[in-house]
């Protein structure tokens, strides 16, 4: 069935004028993972800074392809949106991630919520809330177990459609964190009008804070503000000490990152995170 082997050739596309032939052949193979569930979701646990308690996870997809090995999904993501695969993708994770819940709730296992990255295209068709919604009722989630993490410039590009759609998605009860905050040009007064009640610092700006004092000021100021909109913080990309003691000091309230927990396939996740009730 599997013919897709065998020595790469250069093909034309009149939609795509002139292509890479090694991303054409990506593009079917990434295609024929989703389509075939051989893509898989790392979970990566976050946890409250004040006592260390586990209070969710990020799910993070990955693709073991079978003759490239791992690729990375800061190299497909860029490719499944270029090439419209982003929603059968986005459709595939929030599924799983569903699928995953409700196994471990049906195992009486006591769950906590999922954060789901949803890319700014997923957002801008029009059946992104009946997809959700969908996957809800399928799975019989509690939709305070699903969090949406969707970057600060997804938004600002098209303000009003946002809110709408922001609204709608609070409206079912999932909630909803800004990612990669920091990297963009919004300001934290423009977002608060927005249903958002998280807010994760970028890791760019947690990774040199130690060195870099611009960075370390823009991290408390990010963590006053928040705090201020009665938004939660949570700093992605922890990896010392000092910066988690850093972190605490100046009120941050969650951290994820390697110093805690690399992103984790379910069966550890299960071993080292989970327990039955
Ligand atoms: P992101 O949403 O900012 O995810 C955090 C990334 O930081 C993950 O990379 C994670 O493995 C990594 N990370 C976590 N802690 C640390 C740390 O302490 N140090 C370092 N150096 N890295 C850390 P990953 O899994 O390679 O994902 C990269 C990006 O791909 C994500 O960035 C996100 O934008 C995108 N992505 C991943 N899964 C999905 C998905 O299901 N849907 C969509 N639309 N995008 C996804
Ligand atoms: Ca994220
Ligand atoms: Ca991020
Ligand atoms: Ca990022």
């Amino acid at each position: 069935k599997d013919d897709m082997g065998g020595g790469a050739v250069t093909v034309y596309d009149p939609k795509y004028g002139e292509i890479a032939p090694q991303s054409l052949r990506m593009e079917a193979d990434l295609k024929h993972a989703i389509e075939n569930d051989k893509l898989h979701i790392h979970y990566q646990p976050q946890f409250n800074l004040e006592n260390d308690v586990l209070v969710g996870f990020e799910a993070l997809v990955r693709w073991n392809h079978p003759a490239e090995g791992p690729v990375s999904p800061g190299e497909f993501i860029p490719l499944a949106e270029e090439t419209g695969l982003i929603h059968s993708l986005g459709r595939w994770v929030l599924r799983q991630v569903c699928q995953q819940i409700h196994s471990w709730e049906q195992a009486g296992i006591s769950v906590v919520p999922v954060a789901v990255n949803v890319s700014s295209l997923q957002m801008k068709k029009n059946n992104f809330v009946h997809i959700l919604e969908e996957c809800l009722n399928e799975f019989q989630i509690t939709a305070q177990l699903i969090e949406l993490e969707i970057t600060e410039s997804a938004v600002m590009d098209r303000l009003e459609k946002s809110m709408e759609l922001l609204s709608a998605i609070r409206g079912l009860g999932v909630k909803l964190a800004i990612d990669d905050f920091g990297t963009g040009y919004s300001s934290l007064s423009y977002l608060k009008s927005f249903p958002f009640s998280k807010l994760k610092i970028d890791r760019s700006f947690v990774m040199d804070l130690e060195n870099d004092e611009n960075d370390a000021a823009i991290i408390t100021a990010i963590i006053s503000m928040a705090k201020s909109l009665g938004l939660k913080t949570i700093a992605e990309g922890v990896e010392t000490e000092l910066q988690k003691q850093f972190l605490i000091k100046h009120g941050c309230d969650e951290v994820q990152g390697f110093l805690m927990s690399r992103p984790l396939p379910v069966e550890a996740i299960e071993t080292n995170y989970l327990s039955s009730k």
